[in-house]
C-alpha cells in the first residue's frame, strides 16, 4: 500500500504553522505518495475564530494547495477541511466546500460538545459520564451527517477523563456501533502521541491515542486511517508508524483510500 498522510493543517488556524507547499515538500522527502490537506474550517458565523482561518481566507487556502499541487507533480495532494459538524452548517460545508471550491473531502471532528445547551470544549472539558454522552451524541450526528471521508481522533475524550470505566466503555461501543452501521472509518491521530502525556489514577498514558478504545474497537467490523495531523510541516508522517502498530495489535482493518483518489485521478479537461 502507497504511504499517504491526510490530516494536516497550515498557518491559517492560528495554531500550525507552515504553508500547504512545506507540508507537501516535507511530504515528498519522505516519500509519502498521498498527502491531503485539512486545516480546520472557517464556519459562516465564525464561531470558535481562535482556532480556525476566516472565512475570506478560504479561496486563498484552496490556492495554496493547488499552488502545491502544480509544484509537486510527482505526489497526489488532496485538498481537505477538518470540520466540527452542526445542522447548521450542513449546505456551507456541502455547497462551499465540497460543491463550490472542490475539496476532495472533509473530516468529522469533535473538538465541542453541547453540555446542557451550551457549547464546550472537549480539551480539558469531559470530565463527567454525562460529558461523555454528550460528547458521543455529538459525535453520531457528525456521522450521521454523511458529509465525512473519516472521523478524526474519535477517542479525544481521553485528554481530559482520565479513568478508564464503564462510561468511557458505553460511550466508545456507542460511537463503534454508529461507526459500524454508517460505514465510517475512524482515526488513530498520530498528534495525540506527540502531546505531552497525562498522569492518571491507571499510571501515565498518551491523551490519545487511548489504548482500551482501540482494544474494543477489535470487537467491531470498523476501518481505521492513522494520520500525523501535523500542526508543523516537519511533523508530516509522524507518529504514524506507532498508530499503525496499534492497528496492528488489535487487527484493526485499515481504511479503502481508494474513493478519495478516484477523484483526483480523473482527469478534470
Ligand atoms: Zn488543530
Ligand atoms: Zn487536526
Amino acid at each position: 500500500m502507497e504511504t499517504y498522510d491526510l490530516h494536516m493543517h497550515t498557518h491559517r488556524c492560528h495554531h500550525a504553522s507552515g504553508d500547504s507547499e512545506d507540508y507537501v515538500t516535507v511530504a515528498a522527502k519522505k516519500e509519502v505518495a498521498i498527502v491531503g490537506i485539512t486545516d480546520h474550517t472557517p464556519l459562516p458565523d465564525h464561531r470558535w475564530p481562535e482556532i480556525r482561518m476566516h472565512l475570506n481566507e478560504l479561496p486563498d487556502y484552496v490556492e495554496s494547495i493547488q499552488k502545491a499541487r502544480d509544484h509537486h507533480p510527482d505526489l497526489t495532494v488532496l485538498s481537505g477541511m477538518e470540520c466540527e459538524y452542526e445542522q447548521d452548517y450542513h449546505a456551507f460545508f456541502e455547497d462551499e466546500l465540497l460543491n463550490r471550491h472542490c475539496l476532495d473531502y472533509l473530516i468529522g471532528s469533535v473538538h465541542f460538545y453541547r453540555n446542557s445547551g451550551a457549547w464546550a470544549k472537549v480539551h480539558g472539558g469531559i470530565q463527567k459520564p454525562s460529558h461523555l454522552v454528550a460528547y458521543a451524541t455529538q459525535m453520531i450526528a457528525t456521522m450521521e451527517s454523511g458529509l465525512f471521508a473519516f472521523i478524526a481522533h474519535p477517542d479525544l475524550f481521553g485528554n481530559s477523563y482520565l479513568t478508564w470505566d464503564k462510561n468511557t466503555e458505553s460511550c466508545t461501543r456507542d460511537i463503534l456501533q454508529a461507526a459500524v452501521s454508517l460505514k465510517m472509518p475512524l482515526e488513530i491521530n498520530g498528534y495525540g502521541f506527540r502531546k505531552e502525556s497525562v498522569d492518571t489514577p491507571q499510571g501515565r498514558r498518551p491523551m490519545y491515542p487511548w489504548e482500551p478504545f482501540w482494544s474494543i474497537a477489535a470487537e467491531y467490523p470498523i476501518q481505521v486511517v492513522v494520520n500525523s495531523d501535523a500542526h508543523r510541516p516537519e511533523d508530516v508522517l509522524e507518529n504514524i508508524s506507532d498508530g499503525w502498530n496499534l492497528a496492528k495489535k488489535y487487527s484493526l482493518e485499515s481504511f479503502d483510500i481508494s474513493p478519495l483518489l478516484s477523484v483526483r485521478t480523473t482527469p478534470s479537461n
